[in-house]
């Protein structure tokens, strides 16, 4: 505090020619106070508000329509949730949206846009933690990790995957799995989890190969979310109970003992609330099925993840209201998927049409091949089956031209086990894919494409230093003000 104080000191007398005889009697007053009095009751009142929690959610594939989408969805097909539906996030103070452009396409991948929310640098699409000319750059968790913080990753989909692995890895290419879990398991973060290991399909390893060298590596790996919180003085990876899967169950799909998200995210803040002790800790979790769910142009199950990961934050607002002025929160997504329309036609919106959906399109895929493949199929079991599990017919009534569109899917590609939609994640008949767009059309959502777009995505923000963040523009933007309001500097 002393330092401070001859600095202020030190700048007035310099603005004041002519009367530094008196600047000079000033600085002997004090000088002798700091003998006899005390250096506390000098000190300025200390800062309250000083970051020690940072909680940063990312919703891949999460459009502005798709948060609005969730809210409305939930309005009429959840009347039990509380706040009629609204998600966890959408009144922070900070509710704005940020440019999502990679170093080279308007249209980024998960891998650059990772790279950029990870390190505030822009790079090419497939790179990780690297800038376009190949540089390794630093991301916010190594920045964090050299104050000294602890540090946890989850995700519900692979725990390598491009989100999460842009947050510890530094390579040119997204899908060099068993390159980037070596550097996970060699890295310095605490807790870890994820649906599942990827692996390179040519090198033969399978995930349980994989937690064999963490284990041999020191790490506590587990598969129940309750025993990871507990883990002492020892790295945690946490994995689904399935990990021949290649991610978690959909949120539409799951029984109640699969782990979600939720159950992860609930078990690191657990975990590292108590290892931080007098450190302060960083969490990064991605709602990675959100874009899995886009992908297909699945709008229940997306609206389903996005429940879950509107659960998860939460748990870090809950977290906050124990530590109010230690706790940043801050929530984004790294591009939209799908480009989501909500009430593209005639003034209107149908949500409750959705209430029906009962499980997600890749699910409805798989009922529909083991249908085929128990025999005989008549076209009014195919009836019956989207009408126990998506309402048609029965809830939801079809426009002539739609059951016309399905009847024709039905002889002209079912039967014949025809062409699959074919997405990034999943391959579905293409008999699922139409009866869902056609149900989400009923309900007046409808979709753009398969993939990712150019679009603006939303950025919310609460707690320590959220001021900062009314000035993000651009992904690159949030990394460097979550380094700000820690106090300092990252690339
Ligand atoms: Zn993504």
């Amino acid at each position: 505090m002393w330092g401070v104080s001859k600095n202020m000191w030190g700048v007035k007398m310099n603005k004041m020619k002519g009367v530094a005889r008196l600047g000079r009697m000033v600085a002997v007053v004090v000088a002798l106070l700091s003998v006899v009095v005390p250096s506390e009751a000098f000190a300025a009142p200390r800062n309250k508000s000083q970051v020690k929690y940072v909680f940063y959610f990312i919703g891949d594939g999460l459009g502005i329509n798709h948060v609005r989408g969730a809210e409305l969805y939930n309005a009429k097909v959840h009347p039990e949730m509380a706040n009629g539906g609204e998600l966890s996030f959408t009144r922070f103070p900070v509710h704005t949206f940020i440019t999502t452009h990679s170093a080279t396409s308007l249209v980024t991948d998960s891998a650059a846009a990772g790279t950029a929310l990870a390190t505030g640098v822009k790079t090419i699409n497939g790179y990780l933690g690297v800038d376009a000319e190949e540089r390794p750059v630093k991301n916010i968790t190594e920045f964090v990790k050299e104050r000294g913080w602890k540090v946890g990753i989850c995700s519900n989909v692979g725990i390598n995957h491009a989100t999460p692995s842009a947050f510890y890895a530094h390579c040119k290419k997204r899908s060099e799995y068993n390159y980037i879990i070596d550097r996970l398991i060699e890295s310095d973060i605490d807790f870890m989890a994820g649906s599942t290991i990827l692996s390179c399909s040519k090198s033969g390893l399978k995930a349980q190969d994989i937690v064999e060298q963490a284990r041999a590596a020191g790490i506590e790996v587990l598969q129940s979310a309750d025993r990871a919180a507990e883990v002492r003085n020892k790295r945690v990876m946490l994995l689904s109970d399935s990990l021949d899967r290649k991610s978690m169950r959909f949120a539409t799909d799951r029984s109640e003992s699969c782990p979600t998200i939720v159950d992860f995210t609930r078990a690191a803040i657990r975990y590292l609330e108590r290892e931080a002790v007098d450190d302060g800790f960083m969490l990064m979790v991605e709602g990675g099925h959100i874009d899995y769910a886009c992908h297909d142009n699945d709008a229940v199950t997306t609206f389903e993840e996005i429940n879950d990961f509107s659960a998860s934050i939460a748990m870090a607002v809950e977290f906050a209201e124990r530590h109010p002025d230690q706790t940043l929160i801050v929530v984004t997504s790294d591009h939209e998927t799908g480009g989501m329309a909500i009430g593209y036609s005639k003034y209107k919106m149908n949500m409750e049409r959705l209430a029906f959906q009962r499980t997600s399109e890749e699910q409805l895929t798989l009922k529909m091949q083991h249908m085929r493949e128990s025999g005989k199929v008549t076209w009014e079991d195919m009836q019956q089956l989207l009408s126990d599990y998506l309402g048609l017919w029965d809830k939801v009534t079809l426009r002539k031209k739609d059951e016309e569109t399905l009847r024709r899917i039905f002889r002209d590609n079912f039967l014949q086990e025809g062409e699959k939609v074919v997405g990034l994640y999943t391959s579905n008949e293409k008999m699922a894919a139409e009866a869902v767009r056609i149900l989400n059309k009923r309900a007046y959502v409808n979709w753009i494409g398969l993939s990712h777009t150019g679009a603006q995505v939303p950025l919310f923000v609460k707690g320590v230093g959220y001021e900062r963040f009314m000035e993000c523009f651009d992904n690159t933007d949030v990394p460097k003000k979550i380094a700000e309001v820690i106090g300092g500097e990252l690339n």
